[in-house]
Formats: C-alpha cells, sequence, structure tokens
C-alpha cells in the first residue's frame, strides 16, 4: 500500500505545526518545529496570506498527514462521514481515529501511528481474539485489541510495555499495560480528540 515517504519533519514544517509524526523525538529538543519552525525551503520564512480556499486545503492535509492516509482514502473516508448522522467533520475524525493503527498508537502499543503502521502490518495484533494486519481496519465499540502472546516476549514489546505506563490514555480507551490489551469502550467524541484540526474547514473544501 501507497504511503508517504517524504521527511516527516518538512510536513511539519510546511504545515508550521507539530504532526507527532516520529514518536518520541517529537517531545525532545530534537524536533524541527521548535528548532526551526518555518517551512521547508529557501521562501519558507515569507509571511504569505492564505486564501479562503488555502486554509481549507491545509487542514485537509494537516489531517491527512497525521493520520497518514493518502487522498484517494481520506476521500472515502470523507463520503463514509457525510452518510453517518451527526457532524461531518466530527464523523471524519472518528473514523480516522477508529483506523487500527490509530487504536495502537492511541493504546500506547507504539511511539508513533507510522510505527503502529508497521506493528499492524508485521501482525503483532489480534482483534477480537483474531490476527489483523491491515492499519485501516476500522475498529468499533467493545472490540479487544491484544498484542500476540508471540510478540509479547520480544524486546521490542518489553520495552513498550515499560514505557506503557508513562502513557496518557484517551478516555474512550481501556488499557491494561500488563497484559497488553486494550479495548475501544467508545468511539471517540469531538471533545476527545485532542487535534488542532479545523475540521469544518475539511467539510467546506470537499463541498466545493
Ligand atoms: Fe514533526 Fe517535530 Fe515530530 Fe519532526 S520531531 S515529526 S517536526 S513533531
Amino acid at each position: 500500500m501507497a504511503r508517504y515517504t517524504d521527511a516527516s519533519c518538512r510536513l511539519c514544517r510546511k504545515e508550521k505545526m507539530k504532526l507527532f509524526l516520529k514518536g518520541d523525538r517529537c517531545y525532545s529538543v530534537k524536533c524541527a518545529i521548535d528548532r526551526r519552525g518555518t517551512a521547508p525551503g529557501q521562501h519558507g520564512t515569507k509571511r504569505t496570506k492564505s486564501s479562503e480556499y488555502g486554509l481549507q486545503l491545509r487542514e485537509k492535509q494537516k489531517a491527512k498527514r497525521i493520520y497518514g492516509v493518502l487522498e484517494k482514502q481520506f476521500s472515502k473516508y470523507f463520503d463514509l462521514a457525510e452518510k453517518q448522522q451527526g457532524v461531518t467533520g466530527e464523523n471524519l475524525l472518528r473514523i480516522l481515529e477508529s483506523r487500527l493503527d490509530n487504536v495502537v498508537y492511541r493504546m500506547g502499543f507504539a511511539s508513533s501511528r507510522k510505527e503502529a503502521r508497521q506493528l499492524v502490518l508485521h501482525g503483532h495484533f489480534l482483534v477480537n481474539g483474531k490476527k489483523v494486519n491491515i492499519p485501516s481496519f476500522l475498529t468499533k465499540e467493545s472490540m479487544v485489541i491484544t498484542v500476540k502472546d508471540a510478540s509479547k516476549k520480544s524486546p521490542k514489546f518489553k520495552i513498550l510495555a515499560e514505557a506503557l505506563s508513562g502513557r496518557i490514555i484517551p478516555k474512550w480507551l481501556d488499557v491494561d499495560a500488563e497484559n497488553m490489551t486494550g479495548k475501544v469502550v467508545l468511539l471517540p467524541s469531538r471533545d476527545d480528540i485532542d487535534l488542532e484540526i479545523k475540521d469544518n474547514l475539511i467539510v467546506e473544501y470537499y463541498s466545493k
């Protein structure tokens, strides 16, 4: 499956905000946004005024980049969000949050969404007892995500288990760090999603 291969920090600099694409580095002094913060390229320091369309486009790009989703799939998520009851922008973010790679990251089983995606692809997780290796798998309420028994013994997951105790887990998820398992208690509401994304602008972008 296609994915972004551009240097992650350039994407953050382009959006002028932290997209948290590199795990622990994003919280350290090495973060490119904290060090530079300007857009990449020789004109990165120029101040430009964005058009209405430009602002809408940037919000869509931010969301795509945060969740590591390409255009075609993002547009499919938007169609799905429109068909659901409720506010389309909120529905869209809820769908993105419910992706298995995001849930694995939010549960603390990976330090970034990118790492979570790799771990899912490599078959380290069970959903309701069955192996699922599709990062875009959409989880639902009451689903239980577990690290496979064989994987729990690997050094990688031992380190992750130790780091888990310090992680803040969103309230819509319930995690048992000792047993490396977690449950989707309830899919999140907009207030549960701590991202600086103006989802209304994404809706406007697709409504043209
Ligand atoms: Fe973005 Fe900073 Fe993380 Fe790089 S280290 S991906 S700039 S948040």
